[in-house]
């Protein structure tokens, strides 16, 4: 092979032009085939195939019985071979599809765009046949068709001389359930699909490599309007190699694509000589043994051996020069294939060979070639389908972007469209003003808007004293805990309301506050298509609630000692997904409360739900509660506990506050008892003594003071940062080695070195004052 060695860079141009491919000569010669099928239809086929193929065929159609024939013959091996590639190919475009997620927005108020993705209903797959039957080619193309769900798919390939097609192709194409396959093959198949004939249906788009007649075909079919799937050229492929490469496998790489054709191209790029000259001795070795020698001998004459300075200028290189196949056999080969961006597909380390992608890893092996892959992907699900847009404007989208629409049409002198706005406009502003919403439905996941409201028999009935109750088969037997709970645990929720001067209906109470972090995201949260934000650090369950319904969590780092300010927050929101926000204040595990006018800023900026955890809230100064905020903003939801100041975390009893649209869809969405009787009753008797919490805070707020001081004033210890709850956060010299120290002593605190900001940092909970002293003589020891 020829070896160029430190070529400069005003010779890469010349180095990275593919040979020249016209196929525009060839229209002359392929216009009165496509013709002759548009006229003439099956007559010509027949005409064509028994002048190109030699083949006298009456049906042009592959009958049942004749699949049935080829697929008997395919050996048992390569049927189960040929299986296992379907099912690693399907999955990995299966993968794309399901992967596609929902677009729709509301651009501006009444205004909602929409992106609908469908199949393209007819497809033609055209498979070559020549001397080597491709029936990789069938799965490669009739795969993505059936995952993308095309209605129809038509696939035309040449018969052989004794006017059968090879069995092999005919298995694959059973496999992929594809029941249209045509005798048919070269420019006269190509326009087959394209025009319709009477045994060939017309498609809508033609997929599939072929002779340069096939591509000019391709070519003047899209002129008649059926698409294509990418201009077709000589295969490529460039290995990217350095001293970990193993010669032997690069040599074999280039020569699996050097028997393709004369015209394909191979390329190696590598900084080290010893490489270059390695391979080339390789590749002639091997290329002695290869049957296919003479065909891949005059490619190898035309490829090529680049040795260059140094590993940017080989990606440089590779990135003008854009291959179609590129395998990367470099130690940091990932790092290589993050700055590559012109490759059609690209295969990392010594053991991922073309090879592998061209039949059975699962990617496609359809891919742009001639440097296409700048404009082009690799054939793929998306191929396969088609988007259309979908909007709907109410009367308040004519107001918010009516005089818009008018000023940009009449700017441009098109006096009928502003005069379609224009009319509209004139309208709505007749209507009465729109009731102002909540905007919470269009928050709420759509398949929860569908839920009945919940309702109990036992509730609506009560008014009509019921007494005999032989509905939810409960024993009949009268034990203490005999009957479910008031499943919407009205009694308690009235005793709450009287406590919090917040009104029944705007209370939902759940198994801790956990279970309403849950109810959230199962509420209003898409999976695989919503995100939420919070700050961080913060409370963990946001983020584990997250994962486990899979919905994106974005961390937004607090400022510099944890301050939050509203606007850099929402302006780390990159996602218009984004549905739901949380704020924890005062914040675990910072302890500091979060100053309400930024939180307000947040309910005015952002339209999704603003949660705010108040678990810590009784340890805050009075007056800094968002629950104050409720009434002005309906999208709010303030989380409360029964598991702090009110000293009963041993029940599981939390809160969330908010509008009582919220809490409909809670209870809608929630368990149906999810509070059980002796939660319900202890809780009840916590509230007939509440002001016993008024004096446990007190001490606790002075034990706080004292803790801190005493923490910040030992040697261990950097920095006690400010509380307004139970806890305070303190960054130690070594928190690992102190927090394990602890634990030896049966003192269990909270380290947090493991979390983003809180390097060396330990949590401590405000103890009982002895538990307090045995802590600070233990922390004394270091
Ligand atoms: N929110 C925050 C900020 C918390 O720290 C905790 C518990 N550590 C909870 C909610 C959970 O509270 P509950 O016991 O009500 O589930």
């Amino acid at each position: 092979m020829n070896i160029i060695t430190d070529p400069h860079r005003e010779q890469w141009a010349e180095l990275v032009r593919r040979p020249a491919f016209d196929v525009t000569q060839l229209f002359d010669v392929v216009r009165p085939i496509m013709d002759a099928v548009h006229t003439h239809g099956d007559q010509a086929l027949r005409e064509y195939g028994h002048r190109f193929d030699g083949v006298q065929l009456e049906a042009l159609a592959v009958s049942p019985e004749e699949v049935a024939e080829a697929c008997a013959q395919v050996p048992q091996a390569l049927a189960e071979a040929i299986e296992l590639a379907y099912c690693n190919i399907y999955d990995f475009h299966e993968l794309q599809r399901n992967t596609q997620a929902p677009v729709k927005l509301e651009t501006a108020p009444g205004v909602v765009c929409e992106q609908r993705t469908l199949p393209i209903q007819r497809v033609g797959l055209y498979v070559p046949g020549g001397q080597a039957p491709l029936f990789s080619t069938v799965l490669m193309l009739a795969i993505p068709a059936a995952v993308a769900g095309c209605e129809e798919v038509v696939l035309c390939t040449p018969p052989g001389k004794d006017g059968k097609v090879n069995p092999v192709i005919l298995f694959a194409a059973e496999l992929c359930g594809v029941k249209r396959i045509f005798k048919v093959g070269g420019a006269q198949a190509i326009a087959a699909m394209t025009y319709g004939t009477e045994s060939v249906p017309k498609v809508d788009k033609i997929f599939g490599p072929g002779n340069a007649y096939v591509t000019a075909a391709k070519q003047l079919a899209s002129l008649a309007g059926v698409a294509i799937d990418m201009p077709a050229g000589p295969s490529e492929v460039e290995v990217l190699a350095d001293a970990t490469c193993v010669p032997a496998f690069v040599a074999a790489d280039l020569l699996s694509q050097a028997e393709h054709g004369p015209d394909s191209q191979a390329m190696l790029v590598t900084t080290d000589a010893a490489v270059a000259r390695a391979v080339a001795t390789e590749v002639e070795k091997q290329l002695a043994e290869l049957p296919r020698r003479e065909v891949a001998a005059k490619s190898i004459a035309n490829s090529r051996i680049i040795v260059l300075a140094d590993k940017q200028d080989c990606i440089d290189f590779t990135n003008a020069y854009g291959p179609e196949h590129l395998i990367i056999a470099m130690e940091d080969a990932d790092a290589v294939a993050q700055e590559t961006t012109n490759a059609g597909s690209i295969f990392l380390g010594n053991y991922s060979c073309e090879s592998a992608g061209d039949y059975a890893s699962g990617t496609n092996h359809t891919l742009p070639t001639m440097g296409c892959v700048r404009a082009y992907s690799s054939l793929c699900i998306d191929s396969f389908q088609r988007k259309l847009t979908l909007q709907t404007l109410t009367p308040q989208g004519i107001r918010s972007i009516g005089h818009t629409v008018e000023l940009m049409a009449q700017a441009e002198q098109l006096d009928a469209h502003a005069r379609a706005m224009e009319l509209r406009m004139q309208t709505v502003s007749q209507l009465p003003a729109e009731e102002t919403t909540t905007g919470i439905a269009k928050l709420v996941r759509p398949n929860i808007l569908k839920l009945k409201p919940y309702s109990s028999a036992r509730d609506e009935y009560a008014g009509k004293a019921a007494h005999v109750f032989l509905d939810a088969n409960e024993c009949p037997h009268n034990a203490p805990n005999n009957r479910y709970p008031d499943p919407l645990q009205w009694e308690l929720k009235q005793k709450i309301s009287a406590y919090k001067g917040v009104a029944p209906e705007r209370i939902f109470l759940g198994n801790g506050s956990d279970e309403a972090i849950d109810l959230i995201f199962r509420t209003f949260c898409t999976p695989g298509v919503d995100e939420v934000a919070a700050i961080s650090p913060s409370y963990g369950m946001y983020e584990v609630c997250a994962d486990i319904n899979n919905i994106r969590y974005n961390a937004i780092p607090l400022e510099e000692g944890y301050q939050f300010d509203a606007e850099n927050f929402l302006q780390s929101i990159y996602s218009p997904c984004t549905k739901v926000i949380f704020i924890c204040s005062p914040n675990n595990p910072t302890g500091n409360l979060l100053p309400l006018a930024e939180i307000r800023k947040v309910l005015d900026i952002f339209p999704g739900i603003v949660v705010v955890d108040e678990a810590y809230i009784d340890f805050a100064p009075a007056g800094s509660s968002a629950a104050a905020l409720l009434d002005a903003y309906p999208r709010l939801i303030v989380l409360n506990t029964f598991s702090k100041a009110w000293a009963s975390a041993g029940i599981r009893l939390g809160m969330a506050l908010a509008h009582p649209e919220i809490i409909g869809l809670f209870n809608k969405v929630k368990y149906p008892y999810n509070v059980n009787i002796l939660t319900q009753r202890a809780a009840m008797e916590r509230l007939e003594h509440m002001d016993e919490i008024r004096n446990w805070v007190e001490e606790a707020l002075r034990e706080r003071t004292r803790m801190m001081q005493e923490v910040a004033a030992l040697p261990i210890c950097h920095q006690v940062y400010p509380s307004d709850a139970n806890f305070f956060l303190a960054r130690m010299t070594d928190a690992c080695a102190i927090y394990d120290a602890l634990v030896n002593q049966g003192i269990i605190v909270r380290n947090r070195h493991r979390i983003t900001m809180c390097e060396n940092c330990l949590r401590i909970t405000i103890g009982t004052p002895a538990e307090n002293d045995e802590l600070l003589a233990a922390l004394k020891h270091f």
